[in-house]
């Protein structure tokens, strides 16, 4: 039990404001993305600047509270926040600033992605993140960040120059390539287990105007199109990004009213290299044997291709997945999808393939704690709905969908897909990493002050 006294000392030495249950904004705060999550924490500490941020952390280790860090609240487990501790809320610690000269952008650790594309995509440039714009910095960098720049950047973490982390002792340090090594190579995949990250700097690349959006097939020519697609895929220039999905019309313009509400097939491309070449990029696609019946891909600001999905996905509903790492889709796995796309149990329920391969090829297993580099894919079931009488519906299919998937895939899956799947998962995603990764996590987090996370325990090094 927290004593009330301890807590007025908190509110009165933060700048942010320190929410309990009962106080006015305390039930909007503790929301999160995935509405099938509802916690209630003690305390949720809504930092504005680093100073909140170590008070707080503080205030939980001496308090003996359990601590949830809250980045962009996207976390398909609910990561972001937990029941009866203290959330230590970032999401007024939103700061972007560029600069172009440099080509870097410094980041505040509880800012969402549509504001740093904003940011960079005024001077031309970008940094590799997620394809849906509300997804928090924090969570999608530290998980490691997969989306459309990844076959020509890379990952997110491989962009990542240096963060600024407050360690559950209350100190703030500077984790990069040069300073803090073990905690920079643990915190590039390692999630939010050593500390929390207050600022991030990213390397900026030139992109500004892309080639992309999505093609659609109809489902009796998928088979044909998934095999097509991943062997081009594995081959394809890496300014050329292409994740494949299963996905049902929405019955809304731009697509055509004659197929609203079909599950279809779909290939969304990202192609970021020179714009003479772009016929010569898209001739073979175009002119592969079965014709889209949607094709939207065309010239589209990035920023306006890393929010097109947002409309589909807004905060609020039911989610549920399920995640594997790939490095074969074979035709027998392919049949096995089709079987499980036929089924799609509601209208935004998807599967997506996403090519880790390309750019993000280019580190070994070891380079940083995100050990799947030899994946070709990462491969993600999800179940959503607005309703939550749906939500035994959508769970049911994707775990079943999953199973029947799992045994051809590579063992381990993304820690950002992830959801409460245990320590045995978080291993196999780590693989040889793991043992690394817990003393790392000794050094600098002995008590495992930070374990509401796909939790790395703390292991003394022998
Ligand atoms: C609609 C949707 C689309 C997505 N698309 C993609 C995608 O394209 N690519 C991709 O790679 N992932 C994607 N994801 C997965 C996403 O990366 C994870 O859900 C991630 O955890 C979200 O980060 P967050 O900061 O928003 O989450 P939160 O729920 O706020 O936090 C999640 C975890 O991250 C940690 N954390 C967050 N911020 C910090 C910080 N500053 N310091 C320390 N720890 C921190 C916390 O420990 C917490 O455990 C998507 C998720 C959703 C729901």
């Amino acid at each position: 039990m927290v004593e009330d006294i301890n807590i007025q000392q908190l509110k009165a030495s933060m700048r942010g404001a320190v929410l309990q249950p009962g106080e006015s904004g305390y039930d909007e705060a503790r929301k999160v993305y995935n509405a099938m999550i509802d916690k209630r924490p003690r305390l949720i500490a809504r930092c504005e600047d680093v100073a909140d941020v170590i008070y707080a952390v503080n205030f939980a280790r001496e308090n003996n509270l359990l601590v949830a860090i809250r980045g962009g609240g996207h976390n398909g487990g609910g990561l972001g926040i937990c029941d009866d501790g203290l959330v230590i809320d970032l999401s007024h610690l939103n700061g972007v600033q560029v600069n172009p000269e440099k080509m870097t952008v410094r980041v505040e650790g509880g800012c969402t992605w549509g504001k740093v594309d904003h940011a960079t995509h005024a001077f031309g440039l970008a940094t590799p993140s997620g394809i849906i714009s509300t997804t928090g910095v924090g969570g999608l960098t530290l998980g490691g960040g997969i989306g459309h720049l990844t076959r020509a950047y890379g990952l997110t973490i491989d962009n990542l120059l240096e963060a600024d982390v407050v360690l559950a002792d209350g100190s703030l340090v500077k984790a990069s390539e040069t300073t803090h090594e073990a905690l920079f190579w643990a915190i590039r995949g390692g999630g939010g287990n050593f500390g929390v990250v207050t600022s991030f700097l990213f390397k900026l690349h030139p992109v500004s105007m892309d080639y992309g959006g999505p093609m659609m097939w109809e489902l009796d020519q998928v088979k044909e199109v998934m095999q097509w697609w991943r062997d081009f895929i594995l081959e394809a220039p890496e300014d050329l990004n292409g994740f494949f999905a299963f996905v049902q019309i929405p019955p809304v313009a731009p697509f055509p009213a004659e197929h609203y509400n079909k599950i279809v097939g779909g290939v969304v491309w990202c192609y970021t290299g020179d714009p003479e070449k772009v016929e010569q990029v898209f001739g073979p696609i175009r002119s592969m044997a079965p014709q889209p019946i949607v094709d939207l891909v065309g010239p589209i600001p990035h920023p306006a291709l890393q929010s097109m999905f947002d409309p589909l996905y807004p905060p609020g509903h039911q989610w549920y997945w399920r995640a594997d790492f790939v490095k074969e889709i074979s035709d027998e796995a392919i049949d096995r999808h089709l079987e499980f796309a036929r089924k799609l149990p509601t209208p935004q329920s998807t599967m997506h393939l996403y090519p880790v391969n390309g750019a993000a090829h280019e580190l070994g297993k070891e380079a940083t704690a995100w050990s799947y580099r030899d994946a070709n894919w990462a491969q993600v079931i999800v179940g959503v709905d607005p309703d939550p009488a749906n939500k035994e519906k959508i769970t049911t299919w994707t775990k079943t969908y999953f199973d029947a998937l799992h045994p051809y895939s590579a063992g381990g899956a993304y820690v950002n897909f992830m959801m409460e799947e245990g320590d045995e998962r978080i291993r196999a995603t780590y693989r040889d990493n793991y043992d690394r990764l817990a003393h790392i996590k000794y050094q600098y987090d002995p008590t495992n002050l930070f374990k509401v996370n796909q939790n790395i325990k703390p292991a003394v090094p022998a």
